[in-house]
């Protein structure tokens, strides 16, 4: 392996020792990602657009402010990505659509302030499923990402490219967005950790609306510890997004480093959902869940069975009110304000025709799905029977999980049914769909969530989600780590080098 190499596998923490200790400068460490970059995403298709320029500049910047003795913050110089949905001043954010191609955004949302005040250079912009909508990637206007595990196969989605990008080192970290799953299963099947917030941790200002009362913009990473140090980072309270929470989480890595050491977990209650462990569950995700639960219950943890009954009808209530609110903030892409325009082909050219053309060329066939199920189920005629019954199975999603959490500290489940299926596998959207159903309950109650990367079936990466009440994001990391030091190692260690060899 060549220095540069080297460097890629590093994990955040450890680069930032390097780099605190002099060992290796921040222009060489974005260098040798901007290698990897270079050597890998042709294959991949895990960034839509790589910034080198400004990158480099920032890490110059990070080097000569170390050189001049001033003082910088702990992961100055390490280098991120970021999804695409998420809007940098000047960079092209395209959400993965041909509505956004060519578009720059004229100012930084507060997820990107906060990785410049912690003096992060960004590597670039990262594939997802149009406008985050799907779970393989394979809804991006601009081709795919392959998963590095297996190019064969997808990588989740929507934030398939933070999660390829982070396992195959072509970023140590990343963000992403989860709407319904999209930091979490992505890094189910690749192999990553991967964490949705409570709902409100971290602003959304400036990141591109999909559906409001469920986007959290959050951390993806190659450890737990990683991510909650990525999370402290993003952490802030923004007066931009009135959702915002008032507190910040700048102490999530005390609970990683005790939960990683932690060898007698007497006292620690982990809560099996009997709704997440069905027939539809791959045997070799739930081989992997259950040597899981064997080795906590080795270590003096408690595994309980709880029931939340709604879940079962959460998937449903998911595609109801997120396509409602999906077609009401897509309404905003007219070809009057932002992106691109088309003009009608024929007839006359007037303000509607304009927009139904701009709309008909430039968004793709999944999109206009939802837009036309959320303007249906918004409609006089149809608004209590679907969108109101769907806000009452929301309800009681959140009162089955504050009733699960008088049993237990935390829920534990596989992050996704399947491990990474082959390109064009779920051709149906149904089919895809229903690779949400562990992870929408905790966007319908705003409850933190994780996946990590637990062991192997048959060679692919399976994740395990961690679910903590809401607000109780430091103990849903503490137990992450312990889930963390028991899992198999080979599951978060992408075996690039056949893909590089490949090269
Ligand atoms: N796969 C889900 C969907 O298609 C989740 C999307 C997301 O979290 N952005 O809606």
């Amino acid at each position: 392996m060549t220095i540069k190499e080297e460097l890629c596998r590093k994990s955040a923490h450890e680069l930032a020792q390097l780099l605190r200790a002099g060992e290796v400068t921040a222009v060489e460490v974005t260098q040798a990602f901007l290698h990897q970059i270079e050597k890998l995403n042709p294959v991949l298709n895990a960034y839509l657009y790589v910034d080198a320029a400004g990158a480099l500049q920032a890490a110059a910047a990070v080097d000569e402010d170390r050189a001049a003795g001033k003082e910088l913050p702990p992961f100055a110089g390490v280098p991120v990505a970021i999804k695409d949905n998420i809007c940098q001043r000047g960079i092209p954010t395209t959400c993965g659509s041909r509505m956004l191609e060519g578009w720059k955004p004229p100012y930084d949302a507060t997820v990107v302030q906060q990785i410049h005040k912690a003096r992060l250079p960004i590597l670039g912009h990262t594939n997802m499923d149009e406008f985050a909508m799907g779970s393989s990637t394979e809804h991006s206007a601009f081709g795919p990402t392959r998963n590095p595990w297996d190019p064969s196969r997808i990588p989740g989605g929507s934030g398939g490219g933070s999660a390829a990008a982070v396992s195959a080192y072509l970023a140590p970290w990343a963000l992403g967005t989860d709407t319904g799953g999209s930091i979490r299963q992505p890094s189910s099947v690749t192999g990553t950790v991967g964490t949705k917030p409570t709902y409100g941790k971290i602003s959304r200002y400036g990141v591109v609306a999909m559906a409001s009362s469920l986007d959290q913009v959050g951390p993806v990473a190659r450890s737990v510890a990683d991510a909650a140090a990525l999370q402290e980072i993003l952490s802030a309270h923004d007066p931009f997004d009135s959702t915002s929470l008032p507190e910040k989480d700048l102490d999530l890595h005390t609970g990683v480093e005790a939960g990683l050491a932690a060898k007698d977990l007497q006292g620690k209650r982990f809560g099996v959902v009997k709704e997440l462990i069905t027939d539809g569950y791959e045997s070799g995700v739930i081989a992997v869940f259950q040597e899981i639960r064997a080795a906590l219950e080795a270590r003096g943890a408690q595994v309980v069975e709880v029931s939340c009954p709604s879940f079962e009808h959460a998937l449903a209530a998911y595609y109801l009110i997120m396509p409602a609110e999906v077609s009401s903030n897509l309404a905003r892409f007219d070809g009057v304000r932002y992106g691109n325009r088309a003009l009608p082909e024929s007839g006359a050219i007037t303000a509607e025709s304009m927009m139904s053309a701009t709309r008909g060329a430039n968004f793709g066939a999944e999109v206009k799905r939802r837009i036309i199920l959320g303007t249906h189920v918004l409609s006089a005629g149809f608004f209590d029977a679907y969108y109101g019954a769907a806000q009452k199975v929301r309800t009681l999603v959140q009162r089955d999980l504050a009733k699960a959490f008088e049993k237990c500290d935390v829920l534990i489940s596989p992050t996704s049914p399947v491990v990474a299926f082959p390109f064009g596998a779920k051709a149906d959207p149904m089919a895809m769909y229903i690779n949400d159903i562990a992870t929408i309950p905790a966007n319908l109650a705003g409850a933190p969530a994780i996946s990590v990367p637990a062991g192997l079936s048959d060679g692919l990466p399976v994740g395990i989600q961690i679910i903590a009440q809401a607000h109780e994001d430091p103990k849903l990391y503490a137990y992450a780590a312990m889930v963390e030091a028991v899992a198999d190692p080979a599951g978060a260690q992408c075996p690039v080098e056949k893909l590089e060899a490949a090269e």
